[in-house]
C-alpha cells in the first residue's frame, strides 16, 4: 500500500528554508506500518502542484500534503487540489465563523483574506475544528489526502493528533514496527556498526538505522510484528544487549539528552555542579539549566572569557597564563579548582580552547580545546581537538565535558583526547 509526501513552498525549493515536515510525516506513515515511496517539493506554483497531486492521488492510498494553506495570494494549496480533484472551493461557513471568533479572542484584526481560510474543496473535513491552524482531509477515489499547515509545530500537532488516528481507523496494519533510540557519544557510526554486528542470533531480526544528530549518534532498533508484548519484550533484550555492548558510550535511550543524565546522576548522588566556561562560552550552563530542576545539583556557571576574569573570578595565576596561556592543561586545572572552591561545590568543570576560526597556531590548532574537573579532593584534565567550525568545536567541547561529569559519576575512563 502506497503513501506519498508533497511539500509545498517556494522557500523548501529555493533551500531558503530547510525542510522539517517530510521526515516527521514520514516516521509517522510508518509507524502506521505503511510504506512511503516518495517525498515530492514543489513551489507554490499551480502547474507543479497540480502536476504532484494529479499522480499522488493516481498511486497512493494516503498522502500528505504541508504547507501553502495560508491567507496570503501565494498560497495556493487549497485552489489547486480543487481544481485537480474536481471538487470546487466552497466555503464552509462552520470554519468562518470559528476563524472570526478565534481572531477576535487572540486581538488581532479581521482581514477579508482570512475568508480564504474556509474556502474546502467540496465535501473536505476540517482536521481540527476547534484550533486555529487550519488543515483539512479529503477523499479522491481510493486516495485519502490529509493538507497540513505548513509551520512545522501546527503541522505535527495536526499529523499526531488527527491524521494518525484517521489513517490508523481506515487501514488496519497487520505488522507494525515498533522502536528504541539508544543515544551513543564518542564512537563513529562505522564502529557502532561493527559492535552491532556482534549482536546475538537471536536477535537477528532487528532492523538498525543510524541518525547521526552531531555529535551524537542516535541508533534505532526496529523491529516488525504482530504481538505488541512480544515485540516489546525483545526491544528491551536488545537494548540491554545492546547497551552492554557499547558500554559506556550509550548513555541514554529514548528522549533523554545528556544534560538529563548528568542531572539525574549528580541528583542520586547529592553532588553539586559548578562550571568555569571560556570557549563554550556558557553553552554548558545552557544545557544543564534546561533541564527542569537543574537548580538541586547545579550551583552556578562563569563565563570567564578574558585572562583577567580567569585571574579575578577564578583565582587562575598571572604567572600560569603568562607561562602556558590562557589555552593550556596547567589553565584549565586551575579554572576548575577556583570554581569548585569559589562555588563551594562537589565539582568543578572547565573549558578553555580556541573556536576559530581565528587564534590558532602551530601548536594549538583551531580546536584545541582543554577540559578540566575538579571533584573529591582529585584533578583530572585532558585535550582535545575537534575539528569542524566555530559553533561544531562549541558543541563538540560541551557535549565532551559534560560527558566527562558523567563518566567520573559511573567511574569510566574519559574518552582519550590527544
Ligand atoms: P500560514 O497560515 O502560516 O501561511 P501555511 O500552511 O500557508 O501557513 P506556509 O505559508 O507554506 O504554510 O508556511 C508557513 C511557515 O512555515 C513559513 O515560515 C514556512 O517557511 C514554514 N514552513 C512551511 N513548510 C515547511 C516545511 N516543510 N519545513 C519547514 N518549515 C516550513
Ligand atoms: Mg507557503
Amino acid at each position: 500500500m502506497l503513501t506519498e509526501i508533497i511539500i509545498v513552498g517556494d522557500e523548501l525549493v529555493s533551500g531558503k528554508t530547510r525542510d522539517l515536515n517530510g521526515w516527521y510525516a514520514s516516521g509517522c506513515l510508518i509507524s502506521c506500518g505503511l510504506e512511503v515511496h516518495e517525498i515530492t517539493t514543489v513551489g507554490d506554483n499551480y502547474d507543479t502542484l497540480s502536476g504532484a497531486l494529479r499522480t499522488a492521488v493516481q498511486r497512493s492510498r494516503f498522502v500528505i500534503i504541508t504547507g501553502g494553506l495560508g491567507p496570503t495570494d501565494d498560497d495556493l494549496t487549497a485552489e489547486t487540489a480543487a481544481k485537480v480533484l474536481d471538487k470546487p472551493l466552497s466555503l464552509d461557513q462552520g470554519l468562518l465563523d470559528h476563524i472570526k471568533k478565534s481572531t477576535e479572542r487572540l486581538g488581532l484584526p479581521w482581514s477579508p483574506n482570512l475568508e480564504k481560510l474556509a474556502l474546502l474543496p467540496r465535501g473536505a473535513k476540517v482536521l481540527d475544528p476547534k484550533g486555529y491552524a487550519c488543515g483539512f482531509s479529503v477523499a479522491k477515489g481510493n486516495s485519502q489526502l490529509y493538507f497540513l499547515p505548513g509551520v512545522p509545530a501546527q503541522m505535527r500537532e495536526m499529523m499526531d493528533r488527527f491524521v494518525v488516528p484517521d489513517i490508523l481507523s481506515r487501514y488496519r496494519p497487520s505488522t507494525v514496527p515498533h522502536h528504541r533510540i539508544l543515544k551513543v557519544f564518542g564512537l563513529s557510526e562505522s564502529q557502532i556498526a561493527d559492535v552491532l554486528s556482534g549482536v546475538s542470533d537471536d536477535l537477528k531480526r532487528l532492523m538498525f538505522g543510524f541518525y547521526p544528530s552531531f555529535p551524537e549518534t542516535h541508533v534505532t532498533i526496529t523491529i516488525r510484528g504482530e504481538d505488541v508484548a512480544e515485540i516489546e519484550g525483545e526491544l528491551t533484550a536488545a537494548e540491554n544487549q545492546i547497551t552492554t555492548l557499547l558500554d559506556p558510550y550509550v548513555f541514554a535511550s529514548g528522549d533523554k539528552t545528556l544534560e538529563a543524565v548528568v542531572g539525574e546522576e549528580l541528583k542520586a548522588r547529592n553532588m553539586t555542579l559548578s562550571l568555569a566556561e571560556s570557549c563554550t562560552g556558557g553553552l554548558i550552563g545552557h544545557r544543564l539549566t534546561s533541564v527542569s530542576g537543574s537548580s538541586v545539583y547545579f550551583e552556578r556557571g562563569a563565563v570567564v572569557y578574558s585572562d583577567r576574569s580567569k585571574v579575578e573570578m577564578l583565582g587562575v595565576q598571572q604567572h600560569t597564563l603568562d607561562t602556558y596561556g590562557a589555552v593550556s592543561d596547567q589553565t584549565v586545572r586551575e579554572m576548575a579548582e577556583g570554581i569548585r572552591r569559589s562555588a563551594k561545590t562537589d565539582m568543578g568543570l572547565a573549558v578553555t580552547g580556541i573556536a576559530g576560526p581565528l587564534g590558532g597556531s602551530k601548536d594549538k590548532p583551531v580546536g584545541t580545546v582543554f577540559i578540566g574537573l575538579s571533584a573529591r579532593g582529585k584533578l583530572f584534565s585532558g585535550q582535545y581537538r575537534f575539528p569542524g567550525d566555530r559553533q561544531s568545536v562549541k558543541v563538540a567541547t560541551a557535549e565532551m565535558a559534560l560527558d566527562w561529569v558523567r563518566r567520573y559519576l559511573h567511574g569510566h575512563p574519559f574518552i582519550p583526547g590527544i
